[in-house]
């Protein structure tokens, strides 16, 4: 991987080590710029990671014990752990068909304790946040986006993570926009969240040696700042990629019977960060694949409720915990060729064709 731009990045970590400046600096500042300009937003605040910055998002809304936050049930733990880091309870909302909190089902879980709504956009897919919203604004929540997912998706015109009240995005390597190590970012349009939010990052400073809260250090290595600065400029030629192999996989995939495929990771809204299917028949595919060197994943093998940490917080979800079942991940960077994606469709092809043959003897 990254071998196209190995001298770019190469020569940005010579700069930074001729200027010896390795927290904040010039990078830290053009990252900022460049993540405004790219996502919209009046303020961008890059941080060590997603996780932290999910983290963060609340503790600047000042939510804390006897709070709730609603988080769908399917989910990176992080989406959930950073609810109870500040100790506040997490009430999981099931999931629609794609993954995503069931908006039908959300008003039934706001309680007169429910402080935020944190839609995640899952998979790279948004969440409708127009009906979302307009949920929130009746009912006066925050809402948090957990855009780890979704860098680079856009709903009705406004970027993942643009639309709630402060959007958290990650920079883990394997995300869309991956640093080279870890990484993550809030964003807002609220001054004086963005105010909180820098203070919190930065032990509760207001200026240098002016510590006005009680913060903490999630400042953004200098070297992980220059390197986003350099893919960033590589990242619409990587979307490009993601959406013509999906569009492969799609072409070949979704008239198999018993196996359904993500119709809309073609759209503008989805970022095509995973290609998750679905079939009754996921472990064998799962299996048959890897003995075709084929690696897939699951994401999540379990839903949130499931786990036992979180299950604590309340029941199962039911179609989240079926979807746990049956979703696979095929593989999809932009480092994956046309032909591997037609090989690896063919493989999936085979498996069908297979098991209906063996269904009929
Ligand atoms: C990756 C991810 C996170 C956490 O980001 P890190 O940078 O790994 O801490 C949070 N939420 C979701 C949905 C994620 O996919």
């Amino acid at each position: 991987m990254h071998f196209d731009l190995a001298d770019d990045l190469q020569a940005k970590f010579k700069t930074i080590l001729q200027q010896g400046v390795f927290s904040g600096g010039k990078e830290h500042d053009l990252l900022q710029a460049n993540m405004q300009a790219y996502l919209g937003l009046a303020y961008c605040m890059p941080c060590a990671n997603g996780s932290d910055a999910l983290e963060i998002a609340l503790r600047a809304l000042k939510i804390g014990p006897g709070d709730e936050v609603i988080v769908p049930a399917i989910t990176c733990v992080a989406s959930a752990e950073a609810v109870c880091l500040v100790g506040a309870k997490p009430v999981f909302c099931d999931c629609d068909e794609h993954g995503l909190m069931d908006l039908t089902v959300l008003p039934s879980l706001i309680s007169p304790e429910t402080k935020v709504i944190m839609p995640v956009h899952l998979y790279g897919m948004m969440v409708d946040m127009d009906r979302l919203m307009e949920i929130a604004a009746s009912r006066q929540l925050w809402v948090v986006e957990d855009a780890a997912q979704s860098f680079g998706s856009v709903f009705q015109g406004k970027a993942a993570g643009s639309i709630g009240d402060i959007g958290c995005y990650s920079f883990y390597p394997t995300k869309n926009l991956g640093a080279l190590g870890e990484a993550g970012m809030l964003a807002t349009n609220n001054p004086e969240l963005a105010e909180e939010i820098g203070q919190i990052i930065n032990h509760g400073q207001r200026n240098k040696d002016e510590h006005v809260s009680v913060g903490r250090n999630s400042r953004m290595d200098s070297l992980q700042a220059g390197f986003l600065n350099v893919k960033l400029d590589y990242f619409p030629a990587w979307q490009a990629k993601r959406k013509e192999l999906a569009k492969t996989y799609l072409l070949h995939l979704q008239h198999i019977d018993g196996l359904l495929v993500p119709n809309h990771i073609l759209g503008t809204h989805h970022n095509a960060h995973l290609f998750v299917i679905r079939t009754n028949f996921r472990d064998e595919l799962k299996l048959f694949l890897e003995l075709n060197d084929i690696g897939t994943a699951i994401h999540y093998p379990l839903s949130l409720p499931e786990i036992p940490p979180y299950g604590a917080f309340g029941p199962l979800r039911k179609n989240a915990e079926l979807l746990c079942k049956t979703i696979l991940s095929l593989p999809l960077h932009p480092y994956l060729s046309e032909q591997e994606v037609q090989f690896i469709s063919m493989k999936i092809a085979e498996f069908f064709k297979n098991r209906s043959a063996n269904v009929r003897d």
